[in-house]
């Protein structure tokens, strides 16, 4: 507290000067009654005053001898009063703010921990991870060492946090943390970084194997289920690694690199990645997406196409499949291929889910509202298929725009199926019972058994496009195209060929049965706008008629 001490001596000083101030005053006074004392005797004695009459009063008087003697008196005292009250002075203020300090002390001390280290669990924070990191880069480069630096990140840990609730997903946390302290040993440091992303430090290795070593024994801690109440859940991480100095010699470069590290540990599933050089060129791209993604979701930068599924036999637009692209500003309008699995892997995948579901349904209801009959369908990623919300935003979203459960379709791949099977059939189970009907997407590509998709409320297949693009030519697919028509009827489905790029496709579909087409032969995916635009021009040149709302095309002669 250097500046306590400062102002206490200060305030010292100042009352020591007041207490000097009145010794000077006796002094003063006394020096005036010696001049009156002797002006006195000197009268009393020569009855008149002159100079020598004065020294002789000062010479011969032993009272005047004591009187001389005051003022030295007076100083001496004066001196000794002025340090014994400032002492005292100062001994009553440092017992009055003794308390204050304490006080002030417990509070800078919490201040200090609460901006280094986390609420929820104790550790250190990103603040002060990398305040040690950069001791430890100065450290190493002094004594020409190696430091290593790990990120890790919880792979779902999103989807956990979203179904059992974040106070769930903070008990995960802590216990996640508690581990991690087990096997990082000091003079390692194990950090919280936000999230469910934490650091490591190592700031003495003298080979790159002992990150690997460590890695090995993080998984293992991790590896036993973690126990919340009843539930016992599974949860892997994903870890990044940088070694100083190879991969930078700053803090912010080795954390950033880390990061970029663990992501493609992530991507790759691979559990633990070293970062190299050639890990950066997507990721600068990726990063930026990221945060722009969110951005647009807001902004509603987002774009819905729409493409039609036609039934082969009557020639009816049954339908629209919504398809979702991104209108950036500097790259233009991005497929859904480019962004949607980063979408899921960052938790955007939920807000786009509902903006998509949202604008599809408005879109419905404007079509319903001009006499239309036009299903609309919607495709979910495996992310959406884990949030239990879903059926609830789906009911809710249905009412707001005034459309029947039954216009709406949802489409899911065999692999968002295959991930939680059980808690798939529980969020699908519910939304089939709300009347909405669900489609198998991509049908073909996954390794899904048929034994098992059949006890899924599905009502249609959608066979993926790579079997159906070049059935022409192509004899396996269109054996494959073949097999799947009979094998959906068969479990009662109606069945969908994607991706038909000319007649001839479309006429062997016809001859197989397949109950609808969706393809570039009909129309491409397009806004909903052109869409309109596309219904007009048709029905003028006759290509198209529409009886009783529903758009049916002319079939070609
Ligand atoms: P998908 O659901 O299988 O959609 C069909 C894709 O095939 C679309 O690609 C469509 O443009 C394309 N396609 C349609 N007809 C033809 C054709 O005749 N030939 C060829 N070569 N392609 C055709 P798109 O729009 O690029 O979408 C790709 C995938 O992105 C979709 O596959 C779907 O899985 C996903 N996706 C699109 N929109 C969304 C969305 O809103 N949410 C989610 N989760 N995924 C979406
Ligand atoms: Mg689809
Ligand atoms: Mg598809």
């Amino acid at each position: 507290m250097p500046r306590t001490s400062q102002s206490l001596s200060s305030n010292a000083s100042l009352l020591k000067s007041k207490a000097s101030k009145h010794a000077i005053f006796g002094v003063v006074i006394a020096l005036v009654a010696i001049g009156i004392a002797t002006l006195g005797v000197a009268y009393m004695k020569d009855g008149g005053i002159s100079f020598d009459a004065v020294v002789r009063a000062q010479t011969e008087s032993p009272t005047l001898w004591v009187l001389d003697a005051m003022p030295f008196i007076f100083a001496l005292w004066g001196q000794y009063v002025s340090s014994i009250i400032a002492y005292e002075a100062s001994a009553m203020v440092i017992d009055q703010t003794s308390d204050l300090r304490t006080q002030t002390t417990i509070m800078e001390q919490q201040a200090m921990r609460n901006a280094t280290y986390d609420a929820l669990t104790d550790l250190p924070n990103r603040i002060l991870l990398r305040d040690r990191l950069e001791q430890a880069i100065q450290s190493a480069s002094k004594k020409n060492r190696r430091l290593a630096v790990m990120i890790m990140d919880l792979d779902r840990f999103k989807e956990i946090n979203d179904t059992l609730g974040h106070y769930n997903g903070d008990r995960l946390l802590k216990q996640v943390a508690t581990r991690l302290q087990s096997v990082i040993q000091e003079p390692s440091s194990v950090a919280r970084l936000g999230g469910d992303e934490f650091a490591i430090l190592l700031p003495r290795i003298s080979e790159v194997k002992e990150v690997g070593t460590i890695v090995s024994k993080i998984h293992k801690a991790l590896q036993s289920p973690f126990v919340l109440d009843t539930l016992k859940l599974e949860v892997q991480a994903s870890i990044g690694a940088v070694i100083f100095p190879e991969h930078g010699t700053d803090a912010d470069t080795l954390l950033q690199r880390a990061d970029v590290a663990m992501y493609v540990a992530k991507e790759k599933q691979s559990g633990f990645v070293v970062y190299s050089s050639k890990h950066d060129e997507h990721s600068p791209h990726r990063l930026t997406l990221m945060g722009e993604l969110r951005h647009a979701i807001d902004k509603g930068h987002l774009v819905l196409h729409f493409q039609p599924k036609v039934n082969v036999k009557s020639n009816v637009v049954e339908g629209v499949e919504a398809l979702v692209r991104w209108q950036h500003e500097r790259h233009g309008l991005m497929q859904p291929d480019e962004f949607i699995p980063l979408a899921e892997r960052t938790g955007l995948i939920k807000p786009l889910t509902h903006w998509v579901l949202r604008e599809s349904l408005k879109q419905c209801a404007a079509w319903r509202q001009a006499g239309l009959n036009l299903c609309v369908a919607v495709n979910l990623s495996a992310q959406g298929l884990m949030d239990m919300e879903l059926p609830d935003t789906v009911a809710g979203l249905l009412a707001s725009n005034d459309v029947p459960a039954e216009r709406l379709i949802l489409e899911i791949t065999e692999s968002t199926i295959m991930m939680d099977k059980d808690r798939a059939l529980q969020i699908l189970t519910r939304i089939a019972d709300m009347g909405v009907r669900l489609s198998i997407d991509d049908f073909g590509t996954g390794y899904s058994s048929l034994a098992y998709l059949s006890k899924m409320p599905v009502k249609e297949i959608k066979i993926d496009k790579s079997f159906v693009m070049d059935m022409e030519n192509n004899k396996s697919n269109s054996v494959i195209v073949h097999a799947t028509i009979e094998l959906g009827h068969n479990l009662g489905l109606s069945v969908v060929g994607e991706g038909v790029e000319n007649a001839e496709v479309l006429g062997i579909l016809d001859r197989l049965n397949c109950d609808s087409v969706q393809g570039f032969h009909l129309l491409r995916p397009i806004d909903g706008q052109a869409f309109d635009e596309w219904l007009s021009k048709a029905q003028e040149k006759g290509d198209l008629h529409i009886k009783d709302g529903n758009i049916c095309l002319t079939p070609a002669s």
